[in-house]
């Protein structure tokens, strides 16, 4: 029988909610058990892929082609498991499945109400990723912060859980505890407030993870525990720190799998984190050298804010590759739109070792990634293109190149003369009826590779396991494609084709010859790196840059 452990967020979000369930998940899978983790969002929303970059942050792609929340990225990388469907809900697509099963009368005529059938649905979705691999452990966090509206139905799925199987279900709070700079100290009264407001629902935390600027000290963790009706040890001490990674290492400092092993019934268990300490390690200790990888995007600002969360698999992936090849990486961020206001700035690309043009859509900032992208060919510099970022650079030698002047892609100008890049043909119907929502082609797909290619040396080298007669797997994002009628005059000018689809003929990845590193991926290959397992890409791209 799996148990069950909820991850609620107490006082603010963005305090790294998804990363402590990831890392409690690390800790679990590393004693021995099977964990899986689901990520309940509570937007209305079916899926993450109808929001905007700047408002939601990453898309996070499963290889069963479902548009999710970037937390499942984390699970993805602190778990290394391929999460599906089965993993991921909104209150959108709860309340739908409920709807289409009231259609179907399958509640045979009894009246659908919002309790008990709403919370019922959630725990049989949450029962399913249980049995799918026989699961020991689900750790389902529920998006939101405790108090809000928005997530009560999450919060009372728990609640009639907990009632059913007592035992099984351990609920784990990550609050905020503020320094205020005028007072210097740690402040609990928010935390006691969030844990009164959950307290509200019928729900007690077994646990508060506390984060803050630095770890709490024992005169808070009695305050807690007299306030918040907890252990004075768990309340457990999650202090800022340089690098994600680190969280999992700092949580066994205080024991906390076998805390919640304990709590749930169970005998503890070592863990085994050497392998993972010694990847974290490397973000805390001087390498060898150092790389500087600039991103080329335009999802950056909110307000008058920076951040960085739509393009966090690319960064994560930067990051893999680079401490894997035991160098640093500064990562900084480029905005296509300077380039396109002024194109004497992108002289500035060449105190890049590396450029990654990431995905994308519409037609805001692109001529300056082309710009870029036409940069990186003529200077040497590597060049990594992501989906928009590939098709892009087709664009860009399409243009420069072969002379076909106002090439372009569909996407922006419907009339150009010259549609490198055009709409897949199973789209036009879609487009046509308005079909946005989970329509565009989505997850894995097959991608065989070209011999001698710089991609195919790329897998052959680093990740050889998952090569089937040359052919790998990768998960996909898009509704436009390399336009075939093309292919032999951009090849013949020196564009590689390095991968294809083996059943649609659908152009996978460019490359460049005579380039030390120019390829563009259709597919999104920073949704499968992984600490320990980098992507191959990513490995060729950072050594090539390293060298550069
Ligand atoms: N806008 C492009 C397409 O739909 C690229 C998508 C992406 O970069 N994810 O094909």
């Amino acid at each position: 029988m799996a148990k069950y452990i909820f991850v609620v967020g107490g006082v603010m979000s963005g305090v790294g909610k998804g990363v402590a369930a990831a890392s409690i998940g690390t800790i679990l899978k590393s004693k021995g058990f099977k964990v899986t983790a689901i990520k309940a969002d509570p937007y209305i929303n079916v899926d993450a892929g109808t929001m905007n970059p700047t408002e939601h942050g990453e898309v996070f792609v499963t290889l069963d082609g479902d548009e999710t929340d970037q937390d499942m990225g984390n699970y993805e990388r602190f778990l290394n498991v391929d999460l599906n469907r089965d993993n991921y809900m909104t209150t959108g697509r709860v309340y739908q499945s409920v709807i289409n099963k009231e259609r179907n009368l399958e509640y045979e005529g009894r009246c659908v109400q919002v309790v008990p059938h709403i919370p019922e649905e959630i725990i049989s979705r949450i029962k399913r990723a249980a049995e799918k691999n026989d699961n020991d452990f689900v750790i389902t966090e529920i998006g939101g912060t405790v108090g809000e509206y928005e997530n009560v139905l999450f919060l009372e799925a728990i609640r009639i859980l907990k009632m059913q199987q007592p035992q099984d279900v351990c609920i784990v709070m990550v609050s905020y505890l503020p320094i205020p700079y005028h007072i210097g100290e740690m402040k609990t009264k928010p935390t006691q407030m969030a844990v009164r407001s959950l307290n509200s629902t019928g729900l007690q935390p077994d646990f508060i993870l506390c984060r803050s600027e630095k770890p709490i000290d024992d005169k808070r963790r009695e305050k807690l525990a007299i306030f918040c009706n907890i252990k004075p040890n768990h309340a457990v001490s999650a202090p800022d720190v340089k690098s994600i990674y680190d969280i999992p290492l700092n949580f066994e400092k205080e024991d906390l799998g076998n805390k919640i092993i304990k709590h749930l019934g169970l005998k503890a268990r070592p863990s085994n984190l050497k392998k993972w300490q010694d990847f974290a390690n490397k973000a805390n200790s001087k390498l060898n050298k150092s790389v500087k990888i600039g991103i080329v995007g335009k999802y950056f600002t909110t307000g008058d804010y920076v951040l960085a969360d739509s393009y966090i698999s690319i960064i994560e992936s930067v990051k893999h590759a680079s401490w894997n090849n035991n160098l640093s990486c500064d990562i900084e961020w480029l905005s296509s739109d300077d380039y396109e206001r002024d194109p004497e700035k992108l002289a500035e690309l060449s105190k890049y070792d590396g450029i990654i043009v990431p995905g994308g859509f519409g037609s805001r900032g692109v001529e300056g990634k082309i710009a870029t992208a036409k940069y990186c060919r003529e200077n040497n510099i590597p060049y990594l293109g992501l989906c928009y970022g590939m098709q892009i650079a087709t664009i860009e030698f399409a243009r420069n190149v072969a002379g076909l002047k106002d090439a372009n892609t569909t996407e922006i100008n419907p009339n150009t003369p010259h549609p490198v890049i055009h709409l897949m043909q199973e789209q036009e119907k879609k487009m046509a009826e308005h079909n946005y929502g989970g329509s565009m082609r989505l997850g894995g797909y097959q991608c065989k590779l070209t011999r001698g290619s710089i991609s195919y040396e790329a897998y052959k080298k680093h990740a050889a396991d998952k090569v089937n007669k040359d052919t790998i797997i990768e998960r996909h994002r898009h509704r436009y494609e390399f336009n075939n009628d093309y292919r032999e005059k951009l090849e013949k000018l020196g564009l590689v084709i390095a991968g294809l689809n083996p059943s649609q003929k659908l152009v996978e990845i460019i490359e460049i010859k005579n380039h030390p590193f120019f390829v563009g991926t259709q597919f999104h290959p920073e949704l499968q790196s992984r600490p320990l397992h980098p992507h191959p890409l990513f490995m060729r791209f950072i050594e090539t840059a390293a060298n550069k």
